[in-house]
């Protein structure tokens, strides 16, 4: 029910555990984090309960990365387990993501991937999702951003989605229909922030694009973000906002 993401140069491990903390508002029965970098000092941990168990069996092995991202789970396919939790993979173990919302075809989909050879490992839709865009990514031998867009495509229901490639630690592709994602944008483009919601990265940037509806972002350090409509090939120009700090709430 909650997404939250860091790319840049600082250590995502806080960033994205303390973000995941401030979206616990939102409900959630699981918890997990993906961390990764250059040298391959980064992990996965997931478990069902609260964001505090995830800090405990996560925090004792001090993993590393300037790319992170973390999820708090809503279960709607599969019940809240281990397995279930967020991010998943993708067959190859390259491809990651954390997914908010509900992939409604996604029974006509696995049956489709798992012809083609898939194996998957949870109950969840989301596990559909990022097989289906690593079938395409080798289908049409493209890069990340656009196999996203093509798999989303093919895709009926809602999300917001954060995926990245293991093997490029510079970029994240961030998509959403009808479930809210915001993204911050650091000094320089030298580092961004994702996010459910502005919360978790307020006191970092107060500059943000908020996706809308059929948007997908490419975001990779040191370059302006890319923004383009799901369907079609229209480039969008970002509406950077500034953020308000509102100090009642
Ligand atoms: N449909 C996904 C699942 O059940 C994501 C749920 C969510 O929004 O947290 O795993």
């Amino acid at each position: 029910c909650g997404i939250v993401g860091y790319l840049g140069f600082r250590e995502a491990y806080p960033i994205v555990m303390n973000g995941l903390q401030r979206l616990e508002y939102r409900g959630y029965d699981s918890a997990g984090i993906v961390l990764t970098s250059e040298s391959n000092t980064g992990g996965l941990y997931k478990t069902k309960g609260k964001v505090a168990d995830l800090r405990e069996i996560s925090e004792k092995n001090n993993i590393k990365g300037t790319l992170g991202l973390g999820h708090t789970r809503w279960a709607t396919h599969g019940v809240p387990n281990d397995i279930n939790s967020h991010p998943h993979q993708s067959n190859s173990g390259n491809l990651v993501i954390v997914h908010n919302g509900i992939i409604e075809n996604y029974d006509t989909l696995k049956k489709e991937l798992i012809k083609r050879g898939y194996t998957f490992y949870s109950d969840t839709d989301t596990e559909v999702l990022i097989n289906l865009i690593e079938e395409v990514k080798k289908t049409n031998n493209c890069k990340l951003g656009y196999a996203v867009q093509l798999a989303l495509r093919n895709v009926v229901g809602a999300y917001a989605i954060a995926v990245f490639d293991k093997s490029n630690p510079n970029e994240i592709i961030v998509a959403r229909l009808g479930s809210p994602i915001a993204i911050g944008i650091g000094e320089n483009n030298k580092e961004f922030f994702i996010a459910s919601d502005a919360s978790p990265f307020i006191e970092y940037t107060k500059d943000a694009i908020y996706l809308d509806d059929e948007e997908l972002a490419i975001i990779k350090i040191d370059r302006d973000i890319r923004v383009r409509k799901i369907h079609g090939n229209l480039v969008v120009e970002p509406n950077i906002q500034e953020l308000e700090l509102n100090l009642e709430q």
